[in-house]
């Protein structure tokens, strides 16, 4: 699999939803209102403004294209 990936911390997330509603097509809500991951992290762009208004910082990229550009490799 290429491509950076998208993983929820379950013990973070408390299930506010903010990620659901930029990211619809990445994530949804499982049956303790956590969030999971259902889709690619497309549109990027969408994914990124879900990470940033995670309130718990419970979402994040693996590998982070923008990290890894700014250690040069
Ligand atoms: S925005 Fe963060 S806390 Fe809210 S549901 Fe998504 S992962 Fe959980």
């Amino acid at each position: 699999m290429s491509g950076p990936q998208v993983v929820v911390d379950r013990d973070r997330c408390l299930g506010t939803g903010i990620c659901v509603v930029y990211a619809p097509d990445t994530f949804t809500h499982d049956e303790e209102a956590k969030a999971v991951v259902v889709g690619p992290p497309e549109p990027l762009d969408s994914v990124r403004t879900a990470i940033e208004g995670c309130p718990t910082q419970a979402l994040r990229l693996t590998p982070d294209p923008l990290v890894e550009d700014e250690e040069g490799q």
